[in-house]
């Protein structure tokens, strides 16, 4: 029995990197950034399994650039993603064997996380069904109009940025996808999904380190991290 899989979304196309490489391949310290996190998941004891989820295509070069080049056993599957983030985790899941208990999913673009924030999202979604990790917002948000006027200013200290490892007992995360795609609901997160079929989702706390690297502003900051992390000062 599979105790814990992890799914990592990495099918991204990557336009606002503004690179020729798509960024999940982009290389820090000669890793691509994809083997970074792979790497992560194959040091973590919490995790039992890895599917990963590439272009269309890419399938191979994954397989022999990253996954074989850095010697990470615990992936099982490498499948092709779909249009939208929500497509490509959706088949993951279909990839997934249902004796699997609890789902992880990460994003294959945030290299920055830790058996520690791990194991806490694992060990919620087992109590809570479904638990994501999540750090308070530092600065103030405003919902601003289409007009560029601010509409209202949201209440701060309610305010949390939503991150990835996101963790799901399997039937959850199933049904959650199965009645998303029904009813054509899209959401930005998995948990969104989760929250649309009317399951609680328990927050644990993140890291601000656990940056999704989207612009190159981001590289310099998770190159600064992993140099720390490498140094055993982080
Ligand atoms: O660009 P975005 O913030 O949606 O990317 C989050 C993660 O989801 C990335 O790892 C990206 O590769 C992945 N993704 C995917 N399939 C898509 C779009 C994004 O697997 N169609």
């Amino acid at each position: 029995m599979v105790r814990v899989a992890a799914l990592v979304p990495a099918a991204g196309s990557g336009v606002r990197m503004g690179t020729d490489t798509k960024k999940q391949y982009l290389t820090l310290d000669g890793i691509p950034i994809l083997g970074h996190v792979l790497k992560k998941l194959e040091a973590s004891t919490v995790i039992d399994s890895v599917v990963v989820i590439v272009n269309p295509g890419e399938e191979e070069y994954c397989r022999t650039a990253v996954v074989d080049a850095l010697g990470v056993r615990k992936v099982a599957a490498i499948v092709p993603g779909g249009k939208e983030r929500q497509d490509s985790v959706y088949n993951g899941l279909l990839a997934l064997s249902a004796d699997t208990s609890i789902v992880v999913i990460h994003d294959g673009v945030r290299p920055v996380i830790n058996h520690g924030i791990l194991q806490a999202v694992v060990q919620a979604a087992e109590t809570y069904g479904a638990a994501i990790c999540a750090v308070p917002v530092k600065d103030t948000v405003k919902l601003v109009g289409e007009d560029g006027f601010v509409a209202r200013t949201l209440p701060r200290g309610r305010l949390w940025l939503i991150q990835t490892p996101q963790a799901f007992r399997y039937e959850t995360i199933m049904e959650a996808y199965k009645k998303a795609r029904t009813e054509k609901f899209f959401a930005t997160d998995d948990a969104g999904l989760v929250e649309f079929s009317g399951k609680p989702v328990k927050i644990v706390p993140g890291s601000y380190k656990n940056i999704k690297i989207t612009t190159p502003e981001d590289l310099v900051m998770v190159s600064v991290f992993l140099q720390e992390e490498a140094e055993g000062c982080s």
